[in-house]
This record gives structure tokens, C-alpha cells and sequence, in this order.
């Protein structure tokens, strides 16, 4: 029961009390009786109490009304979230309470909103944030060089596919671990480690390494940087890992091309010189003497030109600016002439030469001294790399079905390791198990390939088995 029903109970007791003991005050003095004065006293004290408690009982309705409009409002700033000062009537003694309760309010307002627009903030930024750590992400995954990130605490916390691929692990599986159980390459795991221990003092540098992948090793140049925080603390390192296996492999390559060129053109001038010494001293006497040493320098000038010719006409093919005289042309006959050509080399080391040609009707269209270059590379490798009493057999094949002219060049010589198959047609290649059968600058079979499948857009192949024999084979389109 509330308090104002209680209020309202009692006073109707006491006014009905009040009310019997006038009734009966009232008829006992009709009746002519007296009235005990203590009764009065009670009749009195009976009705002032009743008026007591009836005012009593409208202050508390007014309060308990305003109390409950106080509540309503409270209540509708809880469900709307919005926060408004509290409305009372003036004069009302509650209003002494809701005063300081809207001064409190305000401050709650003013607070809450400040917290508002700070919340919203935040939300932007981490937005923000989140939108560059994708950014990042993609960059580091589109990189085609490995790149580690690691914290201060030397745990993997992101890495890009090429890593994965290097370095055997999967970034999912290994996401703040230890690099110690993650990555497989225990010198990594050092460096990484010393840059991080270094800290500022090492914010960057760059080793070379060499990884083994698929059991081959590859030469790699890492790059190690500090990832140093607004406070200069180091928060973790950046690894990349460059591939230099193919610029090693070609800076070597180049440093041996020089040398070999340079020797290769040292010998012919060497040889020349000495001759036409020999000649101006007069030591050549007889006519069949001088004309020997005459020859001997034509050839040698040839070997010179030969040379020369080649690297010019890589670079001219390369840079595309080669004139291409287009004719047709018949390889059966350009093979002949390179046959007769080699004959003599042939024979100086005791090579059989085999010839099988197809009629000479059949014809490409190409360029005859360019093909003619080729078929010459192509046999003279034959000879160079086929020790003395073996056989050289040269044939052109027309595939009527294919429609393609078909030329081998076929030897019984050294061969070619299957590991240096892919590279023999590389600008400088020489195969290191040939090298000391002859001389030479690694570009002749370079120059083949440019010259049938850049400028013919022929096909050029090449089978080999060491020790035993190799077969290099191009074909172009019959001329029909
Ligand atoms: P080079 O001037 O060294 O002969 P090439 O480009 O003509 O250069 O040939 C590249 C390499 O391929 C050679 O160094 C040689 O080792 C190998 N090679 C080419 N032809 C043959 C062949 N017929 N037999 C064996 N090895 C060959």
C-alpha cells in the first residue's frame, strides 16, 4: 500500500471516529445529558488530527505527481538515449532537487556528446587505419621479391606469397610465432634478430645470401630495415630478398665473354701480325712461301670478321634496326656451300661428313646470307665439339603435311649435360664441360636463335645426350 493510500485510510478512520463522537456528543446533549469534558477533548483532538492528516495527504499527492512526471522524463531519456532537463512545475518543492539534478544533466550532455564526436573520430581513424593496412598488404603481396615482417619480439606478423614459396611455410600457420620455429633458413632468422638487437644504430643494410630452393642455390640480396616507432623505439624488422642468381650468372657471364672475345680477337691478330713481320723481314723467300702466308692471313682476317660480324648482328637483331633482305631461297643449296666451306676443317681433325638433301625445289623465303650464317654456326659447332674420327651429318627434309622445310645438323660429339640444355641458346653460354674442347664466345647458337625464330619466326630445337651426340634442328615454312 503506498504511503498516500495509508494517509488516506487514516484519515477516514479518524475523521468517521471524529464524525461518530460529534454524532454522539451531539445527541447525548439533545437528550439533556452532559457531555464528559474529556470526551470533547477527544472529539477535538479527533477532528484536528483528521485535518492534519487531510492536508498531509494533499502535499503528498502533489509531490508524489510530481515525482512521477520527474520519472517519466527520466524514463524517456533512458529509452531515446537524449538527454533534456528535467520540467517541473515552479513553487513545487521538488524543484529544489531537480535544479541541481539539470545542472548535473548538462554536464552529463555536454560530456556524453563530447564523447560522442570523439567515438566518431576514432571510428574514422580506425576506418582510416584499416584501409591502409590493406593498402600495405597488397603492396608487400604484389612485390615479386620476398618480404618478412617481424615484431619486437622477433614473432612473424606478415609475409608475402614469395616468401611462403622461398622459405617453406604458410603465413596463416605461422602468424605470431617465433621466427626461430618458422622460417627455415637459420642465417635469416640471425639477421633478422641482429638488426632487431642493433636497433637504430643498424636502421639499414643489405647482405647477400645464398638459399638453397629445390636444391639448387640461389644467390639472394636481403635488405634488412629497423621499423622504428614515433618514440625512436625499434617495433620490428623489414627482410626483402631479391633473386641476383641471373645478374651473377650473367655479370660472370660477361666478364667471361670479355676475356673470351678479347682472346679470341687477340689470337687472329697475333697471327697476323706475325706474319706480315715475317713478310716485311723477308723471311718468307719463295713465292709458294709468301702465298702460304698470304693465305694464312686471309683466314685469319675471315676469323676476325667472323667475329665482329656476330656480335654486330646480335645487336642489330636485339635492337631491331637489322635489314632483312627477303628472297627465296633453297636451303638444300645454301647447305652445300656451307659443306664445302667446312670441308677442310672437317678433314684437318678427321671428321666424316654426311650429307642428305633434300631436291633443291624446295624453297624458303628468307634471308640467304643470314641463313646461310646460321647452317655455318650450326656445322661449325659440329666440328669444334666433335673429337677426331667421328661423323658431322648435315640433311634438309621437306614435310609436305607440315608444309616445313626441316634442316638437322647432327654430330657424334661431346653433347650437351641436360642442365645446360635450357641455356645454350643464352647471349654468352658456354657449357663449363665443353669449354676446353674450343674457343669460343657463347654466341653463336644465340645468333641462330634470333636469326630463325626473331627474323624468320621458324622454330629452332636442340637433343643431346652427353658423350654421345647432339642434334640441333630448325625449320621455316615451304614456299609453295
Ligand atoms: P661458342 O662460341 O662457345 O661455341 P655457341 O653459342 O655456338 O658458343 O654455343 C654455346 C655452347 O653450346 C658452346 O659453348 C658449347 O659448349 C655448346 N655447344 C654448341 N654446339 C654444340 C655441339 N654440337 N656439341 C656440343 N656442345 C655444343
Amino acid at each position: 500500500m503506498t504511503t498516500a493510500k495509508r494517509l488516506g485510510l487514516a484519515t477516514v478512520v479518524l475523521t468517521t471516529c471524529g464524525a461518530g463522537a460529534a454524532y454522539y456528543a451531539t445527541m447525548m446533549a439533545m437528550k439533556g445529558y452532559s457531555v464528559p469534558s474529556e470526551s470533547l477533548n477527544y472529539l477535538v483532538f479527533a477532528l484536528v488530527a483528521a485535518l492534519t492528516l487531510l492536508i498531509l495527504m494533499v502535499f503528498w499527492r502533489n509531490v508524489h505527481r510530481s515525482v512521477g512526471k520527474v520519472r517519466t522524463q527520466l524514463e524517456t531519456m533512458a529509452k531515446t538515449e537524449q538527454i533534456a532537463l528535467v520540467m517541473v512545475d515552479s513553487g513545487n518543492e521538488l524543484s529544489q532537487i531537480t535544479r541541481p539534478l539539470n545542472e548535473l544533466l548538462s554536464i552529463v550532455r555536454r560530456q556524453t556528446e563530447q564523447l560522442r564526436s570523439e567515438c566518431r573520430e576514432l571510428q574514422i581513424q580506425s576506418r582510416i587505419a584499416s584501409a591502409e593496412k590493406h593498402h600495405t598488404e597488397a603492396i608487400i603481396f604484389s612485390i615479386s621479391d620476398a618480404v618478412i615482417v617481424t615484431n619486437r619480439f622477433d614473432e612473424l606478423i606478415l609475409a608475402n606469397e614469395a616468401a611462403e614459396k622461398l622459405l617453406s611455410f604458410r603465413l596463416e600457420a605461422s602468424l605470431r610465432k617465433n621466427i626461430d620455429r618458422t622460417l627455415s633458413d637459420g642465417t635469416l632468422v640471425r639477421l633478422i634478430r641482429e638488426t632487431r638487437s642493433h636497433g637504430r644504430s643498424f636502421t639499414r643494410k643489405v647482405v647477400e645470401h645464398s638459399i638453397d630452393q629445390k636444391g639448387s642455390p640461389k644467390t639472394f640480396s636481403i635488405t634488412l630495415s629497423c621499423v622504428v616507432t614515433p618514440n625512436e623505439e625499434v617495433s620490428g624488422v623489414v627482410a626483402v630478398l631479391h633473386d641476383v642468381t641471373r645478374e651473377k650468372e650473367i655479370a660472370r657471364m660477361k666478364t667471361d665473354f670479355v676475356s673470351n672475345v678479347s682472346h679470341e680477337l687477340k689470337t687472329p691478330l697475333a697471327s697476323i701480325k706475325a706474319y706480315v713481320e715475317m713478310l716485311i723481314d723477308g723471311e718468307a723467300e719463295d713465292e709458294k712461301t709468301r702465298s702460304e702466308f698470304y693465305e694464312i692471313i686471309s683466314a685469319e682476317t675471315d676469323r676476325l670478321h667472323r667475329l665482329i660480324e656476330n656480335i654486330l648482328n646480335i645487336s642489330r637483331i636485339e635492337s631491331g634496326v637489322v635489314k632483312v633482305v627477303r628472297e627465296p631461297c633453297s636451303l638444300t643449296a645454301i647447305a652445300k656451300q656451307v659443306l664445302e666451306v667446312v670441308a677442310v676443317q672437317a678433314r684437318a681433325k678427321n671428321l666424316t661428313l654426311n650429307e642428305q638433301l633434300a631436291p633443291v625445289y624446295y624453297q624458303v623465303e628468307g634471308d640467304r646470307d643470314m641463313l646461310y650464317q646460321s647452317i655455318l654456326n650450326l656445322v661449325s659447332n659440329a666440328i669444334k665439339y666433335t673429337p677426331e674420327g667421328g661423323t658431322i651429318s648435315v640433311s634438309v627434309t621437306a614435310d609436305e603435311r607440315r608444309q616445313v622445310a626441316v634442316c638437322d645438323v647432327s654430330d657424334t660429339g661431346a653433347g650437351i649435360p641436360p642442365e645446360d640444355l635450357p641455356h645454350v641458346f643464352d647471349k654468352f653460354y658456354r657449357v663449363q664441360a665443353n669449354k676446353k674442347l674450343a674457343k669460343g664466345t657463347g654466341l653463336g647458337l644465340t645468333l641462330v636463335k634470333h636469326i630463325i625464330e626473331t627474323v624468320h619466326d621458324g622454330k629452332l630445337s636442340v637433343t643431346s645426350e652427353s658423350g654421345k651426340g647432339s642434334t640441333f634442328s630448325f625449320e621455316l615454312p615451304i614456299l609453295m
